[in-house]
């Protein structure tokens, strides 16, 4: 089956970088958001992220310009009902991520796959309120989307194995390196990654070290590209926040319990880069 045009339902941080990297790989592209504010930011980071390859001589002007002309914003989701294959992007939640699959498992055609970004949630109980469960599965990109090279699939016991071959090639077309996971809260990375950003802020809030240290101490004594705090700003603290709480829920195990600071910074709105202040400030 071949793909044309591939439906993003959120135009956040993932949903843009999912919108762009399809749209240079030349499929038609229909992202939705919830109102024209978000739609409008979305499409502006877009736009700002295609300048920047463009200024580092990954992209001419011209391709960008082709780009962003492949891409339909929309805040109404049954404008995504003749996607082939539709990304759901939206929040961690998953009361959320249900109603979108089983509004779009009514819009969309038969032979249409849908694939959820979420980096914790159970993928099985998506495709459950559906009534294609072998065209479902997890397309769990990394951010910055356009910039990291990995998809991690997240295939059900229900996911048939044409589903998976699409999607590999959809995967292929993109240009990025793909491994396969069970579909188990956290997948491989972060299974792995969670429990660690949980026990840093742990140790901040506990005083051990000042934010910055602990950032120079795994950046240049792990030699990672950047500190775990700063990390933690880029990923998003409610996004770190909502994957901890679905890794507690189903496994009840304390390495994946959120400290409280993090669910305190949460709920006053530090969340990161995103919103300008998490554990740094972003003016
Ligand atoms: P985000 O908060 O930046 O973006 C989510 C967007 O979804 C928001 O703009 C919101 O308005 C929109 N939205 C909410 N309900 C919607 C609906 N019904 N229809 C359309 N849009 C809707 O969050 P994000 O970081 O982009 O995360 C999105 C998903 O990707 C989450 O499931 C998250 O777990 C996953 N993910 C995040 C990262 C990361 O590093 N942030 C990495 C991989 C996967």
């Amino acid at each position: 089956m071949e793909l044309n045009t591939i439906g993003v339902v959120g135009c956040g941080l993932m949903g843009s970088g999912i919108a762009e990297v399809c749209a240079r790989a030349g499929y038609r592209v229909v992202v939705r958001e919830i109102n024209e504010a978000f739609l409008q930011n979305g499409l502006g980071r877009i736009q700002q992220s295609l300048g920047k390859a463009v200024a580092r001589g990954k992209l001419s002007q011209e391709q960008a310009d082709q780009a962003m002309e492949r891409i339909q914003g929309t805040v109404y989701l049954a404008d995504l009902g003749g996607c082939d294959l539709v990304v759901e992007a939206a929040i961690e939640n998953m009361d959320l991520k249900k109603e979108i699959f089983a509004e779009l498992d009514k819009l969309l055609a038969p032979h249409a796959i849908l694939a959820s970004n979420t980096s914790s949630l159970c993928i099985t109980e998506m495709a459950s309120v559906t009534q294609r469960g072998d065209k479902v599965l997890g397309i769990h990109f990394f951010n910055p989307v356009p910039v990291m090279p990995l998809i991690e699939f997240v295939r059900t016991i229900l996911t048939s194995d044409e589903t998976m071959a699409i999607t590999r090639a959809f995967g292929a077309s993109l240009g990025k390196t793909m491994v396969t996971a069970k579909d188990t809260p956290g997948f491989i990375v972060n299974r792995l990654i969670i429990p660690y950003l949980l026990q840093v802020v742990q140790i901040y809030e506990d005083g051990l070290a000042t934010k910055e240290d602990i950032d120079a101490a795994i950046k240049l004594g792990m030699a990672h590209p950047m500190g775990p705090l700063t990390l933690l700003d880029f990923i998003g603290l409610d996004t770190t926040l909502f994957i901890a709480d679905a890794m507690y829920d189903e496994f009840k195990d304390p390495r994946y319990a959120a400290p409280p600071l993090l669910r305190r910074m949460v709920l006053a709105g530090q969340l990161g880069r995103k919103s300008g202040k998490g554990f740094y400030d972003y003016p």
